[in-house]
């Protein structure tokens, strides 16, 4: 990460799920904004229209595993399989772990064919409980030029609705006046 760098990252987990992506990807479109969404193998399966939606307007994919397993409760075999597995489906060299969480010696193998990306700003807009403003707030007051910052495709339309004012905030004008552009995280991987 660049300090220097006048860029954030957008990066949203878990997807493609009907509806919600749709959502999102309508939010990033008013404001002009990229982002790198980390998929789920097996949603893409069933969601494939979706999966090229998302790259046919210009942002970038990466993996989140098949199964979406916590590393530190999986075999390190059958965890690199997963995300192999996924691989299947989805064209990226980037890898996301789920939750985060990852053995030393499953991240010692999939760094042979993957750059793993974590991220420093977490916006909690999965957790139902966390208000939209406080997820707004969690992303402001953390963020600095360079950030990664993870959001979640919501299960269904209205928590994803339920995200739009903070979104808004985060991609919106005042944003940009910041003197921060927006661009996509492959920018960073090159
Ligand atoms: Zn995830």
């Amino acid at each position: 990460m660049n300090p220097d760098e006048k860029v954030v990252y957008l990066t949203f987990d878990d997807g493609p799920v009907p509806g919600p992506t749709e959502f999102v990807l309508e939010q990033l479109k008013k404001y002009n904004a990229k982002a790198t969404f980390f998929c789920i193998g097996d949603n893409v399966k069933k969601h494939k229209d979706i999966f090229y939606m998302i790259q046919g307007v210009g942002h970038s994919v990466g993996n989140h595993s098949f199964h979406h397993f916590n590393g530190w409760e999986t075999e390190t075999e059958s965890y690199v399989n997963d995300v192999q597995k996924a691989r299947e489906v989805i064209d990226s060299q980037t890898f996301r772990p789920p939750y985060g969480k990852i053995k030393r010696a499953q991240s010692r193998l999939l760094l042979k064919d993957y750059k793993i990306v974590m991220w420093d700003v977490l916006s909690y807009d999965f957790d139902t409980t966390v208000t939209p403003e406080k997820c707004y707030q969690n992303v402001i007051q953390n963020v600095r030029p360079g950030s990664i910052i993870v959001f979640m495709i919501a299960k269904s339309i209205s928590e994803s609705e339920r995200s739009t004012s903070k979104m808004s905030g985060v991609f919106g004008k005042e944003w940009i006046q910041n003197g921060k552009t927006l661009r996509y995280l492959s920018f960073y991987i090159e």
